[in-house]
């Protein structure tokens, strides 16, 4: 029995030189200590030995048992630091690899000229506010000088929510709310987006606006034509000529278009100016008095101008952009220029 347990460990460890995953390793563990394994077997014979011989076999046994279990764990340590080793040899990272270009974004031109408009007017003193993009009528248009069924209520294509809800048609309407909550002075320039039910190659049914106002005891139409004109020269060049065209607005009295010299032509005339010379980028004029009675100031005592530009006609002038729907489409070998 003693020969019989020798050869079974010898042969034991020829099969464990062979084994090289632990699939095999738990096969061959099986074959020798499983329920029907070689050890398990000459154990079940152990019945038939005498008694003296049984302990002495006995503790023989377990030897060799141990002995298998012990070579079975340090085989499946081996194993699986092997394993390990493959894993991390594969999945190494070479950190010296080029790595995979980004593309870099770059701002919407309406925001970049957005931006710049708002750095031209708080350098001269300007404070930015903001308001809602959905207003009531009292807001966008009574409170304006704008009543209901006044014509000029035609020239805006207005987006109703509902009779009194409107989608803004202008950023005016941040000027009323500045001046129902603060006193004069004030110098408020309010840039955002617009609504207006129009599409075609100059419009959009959403634009941007910056809209200035200024109020004071002492302010002239001087000081408005001081104020655009440093502005122009400073966005379009210092050879910018300015012309300040008598209009009409609801809000403002006097009012007046501001023309800059053609920025294409240089005012010789052509197909952006059409022919004039001049081309019309902002409206402007003293605040109405209407307007100051709808927020409660005193019109003996103060006075204000006001001003408007739409930002995408200022965007499509200094970039020579002849349509504005370009603005909106998204398509980055456009944007990419900017
Ligand atoms: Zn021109």
């Amino acid at each position: 029995m003693k020969e019989k347990l020798e050869e079974i460990k010898n042969q034991f460890l020829e099969e464990l030189k062979h084994i090289s995953d632990i699939n095999s390793l738990t096969v061959l563990k099986s074959k020798y200590l499983g329920k029907k394994g070689e050890i398990t077997n000459i154990l079940k014979g152990m019945k038939d030995l005498s008694p003296q011989q049984r302990p002495l076999m006995g503790k023989l046994v377990n030897e060799i048992k141990n002995d298998i279990e012990k070579h079975l764990n340090s085989k499946e340590n081996e194993i699986s630091e092997k394993e390990k080793r493959k894993i991390l040899e594969e999945e190494k990272i070479d950190v010296t690899l080029p790595p995979r270009g980004t593309s870099i974004g770059t701002l919407h031109p309406i925001t970049q000229v957005m931006n710049e408009i708002v750095e031209i007017f708080e350098r001269m003193g300007f404070e930015v506010v903001e308001g809602p993009e959905i207003e009531t009528d009292f807001y966008n248009f009574e409170a304006l000088n704008i009543p209901k069924n006044h014509p000029a209520r035609d020239m805006q294509d207005t987006f109703y929510i509902s009779d009194d809800l409107v989608l803004r048609t202008h950023t005016s309407p941040v000027q009323i709310r500045v001046m129902e909550k603060q006193e004069p002075p004030i110098q408020i320039i309010a840039p955002g987006k617009v609504y207006r039910c129009d599409s075609d190659i100059s419009h959009t049914p959403m634009f941007h606006q910056v809209e200035g106002l200024l109020v004071n005891e002492t302010v002239t139409f001087a000081d408005l034509k001081g104020v655009l004109t440093e502005f122009c020269t400073i966005m379009f060049g210092v050879d910018t000529k300015v012309r300040f065209r008598p209009s009409f607005f609801p809000f403002t009295e006097p009012s007046a278009e501001v023309d800059i010299g053609c920025v294409i032509c240089g005012t010789k005339g052509c197909r952006v100016c059409k022919d004039t010379g001049w081309l019309e980028i902002l409206g402007c004029g003293m605040v109405d008095p209407e307007v100051f009675k709808s927020v409660n100031y005193d019109t003996t005592k103060y006075r204000g101008f006001a001003f408007g530009m739409g930002v995408e006609r200022i965007t499509m002038l200094k970039f020579g952009i002849n349509d504005i729907r370009l603005f909106f489409e998204n398509d980055l070998r456009f944007l990419n220029q900017f």
